[in-house]
C-alpha cells in the first residue's frame, strides 16, 4: 500500500559529472533527469531531460554544489523540489562494511570515507555529491546505495585471491564485485518474468554496458562475480582490459619504464574493445565496422564474446543448476549479434537460441530468447536508478516496505 505520493531524487556523482533522476517513490518513469558535465571546467553545463525534450544550461558555479543548485532551481521551477522526500546516492565502494543500503548519518559518512582507499577515483566523488546534497537539502533524509553491497554474500572461496593473506589483512585486498544494484534488480525481475521460485533458482546475469560484469545468483544472492577488488577484473569492457596476466603487465612495465599510474591508465582507458579494435570502445560502431570487414572490430567482438562465454561457464559452476542466463546493459539489451555469438558458445549447456525472439528483443524490451528444455536465455532491461529510489523510499518509510520488497528486491 502506498503511504505517500512523495518523490525521490537519485544522485550519481562522479569526479567530473553528476547524473540525477527524479522518480515517484512508488516507481514509474522519471519525471525529470539529467547530467551535469565538465564539472571543474569553464564549460561546465547541465543537460535536463523531461517529457522527451532536452535543455542545456551553463553552470554559473562549475562544481558539484553548483550543479546541485542548478538542479534544485529547475526542480523548484517545476514544482517538484518541495515534494522530494529523500535523496538516494549511488556509492561505488562499501567494502565489507556495507552489505545493504544505509540511511546517511555522520557515522555512515565517516564509514564511506573509510572505504575511499579501495576506490580512490569513485568514493571521494560520491562523497562530494552527498555533502553538496546535505548542504542544500539539510532537512531531507539521504540514503547510500552501494555497488558492492549485493556481492557481500559471496562465499570466501569466490572472494579471495591466492596472494599472501597479509595483503587482505593490511590492505583489504579481496574480491568485492561491482554493478551490484543492476545485478540485484535484473535477477529479481528475471525470476519474476521467467516464473522461477524465489527460493530455488540459479542464474547468471551478464551486465554488458561500457563497464561489464557477470554474476552467479543463487536464490537471490550473489555467489560469484567477475569484477574483483576493482572494476578492472573479468570481462572485456569498452576501454578496460578485464582479466590479463599480471606477468604481461610487469613485462611491459619493465621493457617500457611505464610507471604504475601509466599502466593503470592503459588498462582502464586504452584497452578492452578500444585497444583490440584500434577503432572504438562502442559496440555499435564495431558491429558496423565488422560488417565492412574491419579486422580489428571483428577480433574485438570475438574476444569480447569468448571471454564472456568463458566466464558464464565458470560462474555456472558456483550454482547447483543453471536455470537462465540473463542479458542486460546497453549491449546486453540491444545487441542481438553479441547474444547470438554468445549462445553459440553456450551450446554445451544445452542452450538453444530462438533467432526470431533474439532479433526482436531490443530497445528496452524484456523477453525470453531461447527455446527448448535447456537453460533459458532472457533479456531484462536494467533500472539502477529505480532500485536506488526504491531502497531510499523503503529505508526512510516513504513507501510501505512490503510494496518495495514486492517491486524491487
Ligand atoms: P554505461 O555502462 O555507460 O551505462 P550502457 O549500458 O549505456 O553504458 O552501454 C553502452 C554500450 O551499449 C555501448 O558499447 C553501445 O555501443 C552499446 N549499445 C547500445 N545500443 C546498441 C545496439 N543497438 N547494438 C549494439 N550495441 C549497442
Amino acid at each position: 500500500m502506498v503511504l505517500s505520493p512523495r518523490l525521490v531524487l537519485v544522485v550519481n556523482s562522479g569526479s567530473s559529472s553528476l547524473k540525477f533522476t527524479v522518480l515517484g517513490a512508488e516507481g514509474g518513469a522519471p519525471l525529470v533527469s539529467g547530467v551535469a558535465e565538465c564539472l571543474g571546467l569553464a564549460e561546465a553545463r547541465i543537460v535536463f531531460k523531461a517529457n522527451g525534450a532536452k535543455t542545456i544550461v551553463d553552470l554559473e558555479r562549475n562544481d558539484h554544489t553548483g550543479a546541485l543548485q542548478a538542479i534544485f532551481a529547475r526542480l523548484d521551477a517545476d514544482g517538484l523540489l518541495s515534494r522530494v522526500g529523500v535523496v538516494g546516492h549511488r556509492v561505488v565502494h562499501g567494502a565489507e562494511r556495507f552489505s545493504e543500503s544505509a540511511v546517511i548519518t555522520p557515522e555512515i559518512l565517516a564509514e564511506i570515507e573509510a572505504c575511499s582507499p579501495l576506490a580512490p577515483l569513485h568514493n571521494p566523488a560520491n562523497l562530494i555529491g552527498i555533502r553538496a546534497a546535505l548542504e542544500a537539502l539539510p532537512s531531507v533524509p539521504q540514503v547510500a546505495v552501494f555497488d558492492t553491497a549485493f556481492h557481500q554474500t559471496m562465499p570466501r572461496a569466490a572472494a579471495f585471491y591466492a596472494v599472501p593473506m597479509s595483503w587482505y589483512r593490511d590492505h583489504g585486498v579481496r574480491r568485492y564485485g561491482f554493478h551490484g544494484t543492476s545485478h540485484r534488480y535484473v535477477s529479481a525481475e528475471a525470476v519474476r518474468f521467467l516464473g522461477l521460485p524465489a527460493d530455488d533458482h540459479g542464474l547468471v546475469v551478464a551486465h554488458l554496458g561500457n563497464g561489464a560484469s557477470a554474476t552467479a545468483i543463487l536464490n537471490g544472492r550473489s555467489v560469484d562475480t567477475t569484477m574483483g577488488m576493482t572494476p578492472l577484473e573479468g570481462l572485456v569492457m569498452g576501454t578496460r582490459s578485464g582479466d590479463v596476466d599480471v606477468g604481461a603487465v610487469t613485462h611491459v612495465a619493465r621493457l617500457t619504464g611505464l610507471d604504475i599510474a601509466a599502466i593503470e591508465k592503459v588498462l582502464n582507458k586504452d584497452s578492452g574493445l578500444l585497444g583490440l579494435s584500434e577503432l572504438s570502445n562502442d559496440c555499435r560502431t564495431l558491429e558496423a565496422a565488422a560488417d565492412e570487414g574491419h579486422a580489428g572490430a571483428i577480433l574485438a567482438l570475438e574476444v569480447f564474446v569468448h571471454r564472456l562465454a568463458r566466464h558464464i561457464g565458470g560462474l555456472a559452476t558456483s550454482l547447483p543448476r543453471l536455470d537462465a542466463i540473463v542479458f542486460t546493459g546497453g549491449i546486453g539489451e540491444n545487441s542481438a549479434r553479441i547474444r547470438a555469438m554468445t549462445a553459440r558458445h553456450l551450446a554445451v549447456f544445452g542452450l538453444v537460441l530462438d533467432e526470431s525472439a533474439n532479433s526482436t528483443c531490443i530497445g528496452g524490451r524484456i523477453g525470453r530468447i531461447s527455446r527448448g528444455p535447456g537453460p533459458a536465455m532472457a533479456v531484462v532491461p536494467t533500472d539502477e536508478e529505480g532500485l536506488i529510489a526504491a531502497d531510499a523510499a523503503r529505508l526512510t518509510g516513504l513507501v510501505d516496505a512490503d510494496e518495495t520488497v514486492r517491486r524491487a528486491i
